[in-house]
C-alpha cells in the first residue's frame, strides 16, 4: 500500500499554492486526488481538465469546478474530462471515459474521444451527468446484473 505521509503538507501547498491554510478535510481530499491520479485508489471519479488556452470558448476552471461538484458522490473509478473547446477537446482527451468539450453556446459530449452527442449549452451538464451515468453502468453494472451474470450458467 502507498505511504501518502512522505508527501507530506509542504509539497500539498505546492500543488495548491493558493491555499494559504489547510484544514484536515482539505489535505485528506487532496491526498485522495493524488492518489486516484496514480491510479493508486480505485474509488471516485478522476477530473482532468485542459490548462485553457487561447481557444477556449468557456470559462475551463469555473465549468470544472461545476463539473467536480457533481461528481463529488461518485464511487464508480470513472475518468470525466472538462475541456475548453470542441476542435481539440475531444482528441486532447481520448484516455477520457466522458468528457465535456465547450463551444459558443453548445458543447460536445464525448466517450473515449468519440463525440457521442452535441447540446445547447443549456443542457450540457445534464447530457454530461447522463453519460456519466451510462459509463458507470459499464464500468460497475448494477450489483443484480452482476448476481444474475454469475448466476448464468457457463457453456
Ligand atoms: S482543449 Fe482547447 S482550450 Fe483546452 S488547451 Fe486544448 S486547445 Fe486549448
Amino acid at each position: 500500500m502507498f505511504d501518502f505521509r512522505p508527501v507530506g503538507v509542504a509539497n500539498l501547498k505546492k500543488i495548491h499554492p493558493d491555499v494559504q491554510h489547510f484544514s484536515t478535510d482539505l489535505e485528506v481530499s487532496t491526498g485522495f486526488e493524488i492518489l486516484k491520479s496514480m491510479e493508486l485508489r480505485k474509488e471516485g471519479a478522476v477530473l482532468v481538465a485542459c490548462p485553457s488556452c487561447g481557444r477556449a470558448d468557456v470559462d475551463v476552471r469555473k465549468l470544472a469546478n461545476t463539473v467536480g461538484d457533481l461528481l463529488r458522490k461518485t464511487k464508480t473509478p470513472i475518468k470525466v474530462a472538462v475541456m475548453g473547446c470542441e476542435v481539440n477537446g475531444p482528441g486532447e482527451a481520448k484516455d477520457a471515459d466522458v468528457g465535456i468539450a465547450a463551444g459558443v453556446g453548445r458543447a460536445v459530449i464525448f466517450r473515449k474521444g468519440r463525440k457521442v452527442r452535441i447540446v445547447a449549452e443549456d443542457d450540457m451538464l445534464s447530457a454530461l451527468m447522463e453519460e456519466i451515468e451510462k459509463a458507470e453502468a459499464e464500468i460497475a453494472p448494477p450489483v443484480n446484473a452482476q448476481a444474475a451474470a454469475a448466476e448464468r450458467p457457463q457453456d
